[in-house]
């Protein structure tokens, strides 16, 4: 060692070829997320990026990013990214959970449904906040560290622009499809960030009432233009012309623009990355999620979201160029994704199929209240998702029984893969090692928060798809994600610069490492064992 010291002097002094180098001191640290950007995704609609996308993947790139939990919904991946933090720790396990009732008036309810980005105000009333996010953003951490600096999200959803401000972010903002931008009844926003959302949203009111047209398909998507009929009335797979109407407008490209219009305005009107502090912008883009629930990952309507997705990220770099502000950027995705089964059967996966609706835990838990002589169902409905809660009503030993019962009826079903119980949770350690080798039970544990997690987690077959056939083509999903396999749990992981010495890495890395890499790449000190990420070496010092 005692030896190396000169040596080691001359290399730092004359860095070796084809070693990374870090960025000019940042000003701006800009945080994308593309909302159900699987790494599938990345993968085949890399070589057709022309714009923003092709050059966040000119830089380090990581193909194979793992949002390595089990529950991969939006409000949990998003939660990882900028905490470095697993859902266990985040507390954001799901979209929604059950938790103990905090207030008599909830109609005697012991249990009662919590949605993420929520709290209980005074008058006990359910309103948008980031109480339940148990651990502190980048952003959070940099205005702790220096109030000077500011920490700007930004989504087409609430739950992800909040997961990504945190606490104590600057300004949030998220749109309400109807009504436009808006951020917590206690925030004014400056004067001119007020006029600039004001636009926007009479914007998002005109497109509401008259619809928005879908794109003229681009030339490269022609091929992927194939019909796929889900009923007699509904198809999918290629673009129509016709104006998306109400909720549906959210799966248009116009949707993206319009949240990059808000986030360029933050841009302008806070003067980020002109600071005395450095800032953080952080960024969801919704629409491709959207694409994906209504259409399916694999039709035309994918593509030309894809390559809007690409010039809307590409008009966000060139403002900052022609800013002058230097900056670093990472992009990744709160979860992946799934094709609809119609499309998987014909391709190779004759095993894809919808679930079984009874599956769902109001039918199953009422089939095994029959089988057991008890009245009402035994398990507190919802939609099915990883989680399932026995009922309140079921009291003391009855619970174990109840508990058996249920896990034996979901066990037994054909779509089922696994299902665990809180006691096997609560005794597994939390995995180590790459991501991509984890046991399921180790991914539901990193999903797993003993006050907010069900009694049971059962994790259907790969390839089983959550929705049934749209009834209602206006507003029913025909896609989904959720679920602890692969192509739910991989997203690119990207990161940018000017002057980054490109490469890439396939190895499994975790999107829990984005948040220390960058806290490293600004030189921002996070102490051992405060966030579960490792710092990525994307540009040595
Ligand atoms: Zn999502």
């Amino acid at each position: 060692m005692r030896r190396c010291g000169l040596i080691g002097l001359l290399l730092l002094a004359t860095s070796a070829p084809g070693m990374a180098t870090a960025p000019v001191q940042p000003t701006l640290v800009v945080a994308l997320a593309v909302d159900q950007y699987s790494a599938d995704l990345f993968s085949e609609y890399r070589s057709l990026y022309r714009h923003g996308l092709a050059r966040l993947a000119s830089g380090a790139v990581f193909p194979r990013g793992y949002q390595s939990h089990a529950g991969t919904e939006t409000c949990p991946g998003h939660s990882t990214i900028l905490t470095g933090a697993h859902p266990a720790r985040t507390g954001i396990v799901a979209n929604e959970w059950y938790e103990p009732s905090r207030l008599p008036a909830q109609n005697g309810q012991a249990m009662v449904a919590r949605y993420c980005a929520t709290t209980i105000d005074a008058s006990g009333a359910r309103v948008l906040s980031p109480e339940a996010l148990l651990v502190p953003t980048l952003g959070d951490r940099l205005r702790a560290a220096d109030a000077r600096s500011r920490s700007v999200a930004i989504s087409g959803k609430d739950r992800s622009a909040i997961m990504l401000g945190g606490k104590n972010a600057s300004v949030t903002l998220w749109m309400d499809w109807q009504a436009g931008f808006t951020t917590y009844p206690a925030v004014k926003l400056g004067d001119g960030m007020a006029r600039r959302v004001a636009e926007v949203n009479a914007e998002v009111k005109r497109i509401y009432v008259s619809g928005q047209r879908q794109p003229k398909l681009p030339e490269q998507c022609a091929a992927r233009a194939q019909p796929i009929a889900l009923t007699p009335e509904v198809s999918v797979g290629e673009l129509h012309p016709t104006a998306a109407k109400a909720k549906r407008w959210r799966a248009t490209p116009a949707f993206d623009a319009l949240t990059l219009r808000m986030a360029l305005a933050a841009v302008d009107e806070l003067q980020l990355g002109k600071g005395p502090a450095v800032d953080l912008l952080a960024v969801s883009f919704a629409a491709t999620d959207y694409v994906g629930h209504y259409f399916g990952t694999q039709g035309a309507e994918m593509c030309a979201q894809q390559l809007a997705l690409d010039a809307t990220i590409g008009r966000l770099l060139s403002h900052l160029d022609r800013a002058g502000i230097s900056y670093v950027v990472t992009l990744t995705a709160d979860h992946g994704g799934l094709d609809i089964p119609e499309r998987n059967r014909p391709r190779g996966v004759p095993t894809a199929q919808r679930a079984d609706p009874e599956l769902s835990p109001g039918r199953v838990g009422a089939a095994v209240a029959k089988e057991l002589n008890l009245t009402g169902s035994v398990l507190l409905d919802s939609e099915l998702a990883n989680d399932v809660y026995l009922a309140p009503s079921v009291e003391g030993w009855q619970r174990a029984v109840v508990l058996e019962a249920v896990r034996r009826k979901y066990q037994q079903h054909p779509q089922v893969a696994k299902v665990f119980t809180r006691n096997e949770l609560l005794a597994v350690e939390p995995p180590g090692g790459p991501p991509d080798e984890w046991t399921l039970l180790e991914r539901a544990k990193e999903s797993f928060n003993p006050q907010r997690s069900g009694d049971l987690v059962v994790i259907l077959k790969p390839y089983v798809t959550l929705y049934g056939k749209p009834e209602n083509p206006d507003r029913d999903y025909v896609a989904s994600h959720g679920s602890p396999w692969d192509y739910d749990r991989r997203v690119p992981i990207l990161f940018w610069w000017r002057g980054i010495v490109p490469f890439e890495q396939p190895a499994a890395v975790e999107t829990v490492d984005i948040a220390p890499t960058l806290a490293d790449l600004i030189g921002f000190k996070v102490g051992p064992h405060e966030m579960d990420g490792q710092v990525l070496q994307v540009g040595q010092r």
